[in-house]
């Protein structure tokens, strides 16, 4: 019996293997993370049994409930929304990785609270590649700094970038800002710091960021549906 979910989740990586090969890149080198923010736990299940493990959520309440539901099953958790102050420990106890930092102060008490009985938590920087204004991320400007502080915690493991681009008028325009990514992961990279994950590309535009060099896309609707 396949359900809806399975169905597209095997559309999807079948999309994410095509974009691959057509980037000429090493086949199996992009990681699919399944977003199932705002879908019940029967969701996340369904993507189970068609072999999903990553998932990623937003809201971090929303986030710990659904967990609970779900603990008899070996999933990985990813939270991909904003981390405020209040919500740090619940994100250090619950979560495996944190793709959505942009600040040292949220790192810094994430290594805190980190419980010691866990493996480090895994962090991508966000990066505001574009500049979009009501969004967050660490300017490209600041970003050296940030990853070198954040590398230098003790219960944290810094594994790349994560960019979430504004919706772009052609697909030029998304490449560009995709591309500016993969530049600054380089950058990075070659200032020393040990980096293995560049998170970016969504349902809309995972084609583009893949040919630029992502190594794992947040895929919500195309798997779940609209939401
Ligand atoms: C919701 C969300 C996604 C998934 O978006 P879709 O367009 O539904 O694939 C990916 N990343 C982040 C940060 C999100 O908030």
């Amino acid at each position: 019996m396949s359900t809806p979910v399975a169905v597209n989740l095997m559309q999807v990586r079948k999309q994410i293997e095509l974009a691959v090969l057509a980037a000429g890149r090493v086949p199996g080198s992009v990681s699919l993370l399944a977003v199932s923010k705002t879908m019940p736990a029967q969701a996340v299940r369904d993507a189970h049994a068609a072999g999903q493990l990553a998932f990623g959520e937003n809201y971090i309440q929303e986030a710990v409930d659904k967990m609970a539901m779900l603990a008899d099953l070996p999933l990985t958790w990813h939270c991909i929304g904003p981390v405020q102050s209040n919500k740090t420990k619940l994100v250090a106890e619950h979560f495996a990785w944190v793709h959505s930092i942009d600040r040292l102060k949220i790192a810094q008490r994430l290594s805190v609270q980190r419980p010691a009985h866990l493996p480090p938590l895994q962090v991508c920087l966000q990066v505001n590649v574009d500049g979009g204004r009501n969004k967050s991320g660490v300017s490209p400007h600041d970003l050296l700094a940030l990853a070198k502080a954040v590398a230098a915690l003790p219960q944290i493991q810094l594994r790349g970038l994560m960019t979430i681009p504004e919706p772009a008028e052609t697909e030029a325009a998304a490449r560009n800002v995709h591309h500016q990514a993969k530049r600054l992961f380089d950058n990075l990279k070659e200032a020393g710091l040990a980096l293995d994950t560049l998170s970016m590309g969504m349902t809309g535009d995972l084609e583009a960021a893949i040919a630029e060099g992502s190594t794992c896309v947040r895929v919500g609707t195309a798997i779940f549906g609209q939401r």
